[in-house]
């Protein structure tokens, strides 16, 4: 088994830049173009508090669909799994991220799961607060304290271009609302706090601190505080497993074997129970909306250090 050094990240990402070109940069992000396409920024914090990083660990970036994890994670804190599972499924779909195919088939219509655009934005009228202000408010405090960064806010640009973007996002809020998913005092909220929390400004350490904490169970390192309930850690860890990287999720727990989420910005959490965080940007994506610099990062990062949940001890 390799051991952790920069050094070995460093190799990491210099044997995995050039897999991006099989990708390319979504086009709708404003803090995003081609001139990304072959950046990789790879960090990880291990349990015991280390850090190894190495490439554009520096950029920043937005959650996009990684937002879909504290979603989840705040919906069952405030509602329970009975409640959310009603909502929405639990079982991973061959379809895109965004597609709207099946909303109309699935048990009683719900989308398939939390981590694709209808199940999150569904999820995301289960955040409790009296105004989308006051929960967005919840969000950001919930993730700054995770990533241990005060300065963790929105990107106002990357809002207005979500808003601007959101022609299939609405088709999925309102489809759902014609089949009472949501209810017409949802519909609005739940679609505004989504775009809101897509558009939150990010980097790999954050990231990689976010993965630490759902290996930690809903601690931070050396911190006795529970913040999120472990039952809640091990469900939305349950559902990355299997539908973190969309219809993708398949390969990546063969090939890699822990639980992961990805966002169309290119960004990856990986989190491996027990041992370590990792946050990872590689803004070039495949068709199915992953990272293709950052899945490779990943396949070699679980062989050579033995990550997989599945992997012989
Ligand atoms: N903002 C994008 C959307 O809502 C995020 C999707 C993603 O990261 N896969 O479609």
């Amino acid at each position: 088994m390799k051991k952790l050094s920069n050094e070995y990240i460093e190799e990491v990402v210099k044997a995995c830049r050039p897999f991006a070109s099989k990708g390319r940069v979504v086009d709708h992000i404003p803090d995003l173009d081609q001139s990304h396409l072959s950046n990789l920024g790879v960090t990880i914090v291990t349990l015991d508090g280390e850090t190894y990083s190495a490439g554009e660990d520096e950029d920043h970036f937005s959650l996009q669909s990684i937002s879909k994890v504290i979603i989840l994670l705040m919906a069952l804190e405030d509602f329970g799994k009975e409640i959310v599972f009603q909502k929405v499924g639990m079982e991973p779909t061959d379809d895109l991220f965004n597609s709207i195919s099946h909303l109309e088939e699935y048990e009683g219509r719900r989308p398939y799961n939390p981590l694709i655009n209808s199940g999150a934005i569904a999820t995301a009228s289960l955040i409790r607060g009296s105004t989308v202000d006051d929960r967005f408010e919840r969000v950001l405090e919930l993730l700054r304290k995770i990533t241990e960064n005060k300065k963790i806010k929105m990107n106002e640009e990357v809002y207005n271009a979500e808003c601007n973007n959101s022609a299939r996002n609405k088709a999925l809020t309102y489809f759902m609302e014609s089949t009472g998913v949501l209810s017409s005092q949802e519909t609005e909220n739940a679609l505004e706090l989504y775009n809101r929390m897509n558009s939150i400004e990010i980097n790999s350490l954050s990231l990689a601190k976010l993965g630490c904490f759902l290996s930690n169970h809903g601690r931070l390192i050396g911190g006795k505080k529970q913040l999120i309930k472990p039952d809640n850690i091990r469900t939305v860890k349950a559902i990355m497993l299997t539908s973190g990287m969309y219809n993708e999720s398949g390969a990546y727990a063969v090939n890699v074997g822990f639980p992961l989420k990805s966002g169309v910005s290119g960004s990856i959490v990986g989190a491996v129970p027990g041992r370590m965080g990792i946050g990872i940007i590689g803004p070039a994506i495949n068709k199915k909306g992953n990272s293709c610099a950052g899945g490779e990062a990943l396949r070699i990062l679980s062989s050579d250090l033995e990550l997989s949940l599945l992997h012989d001890r």
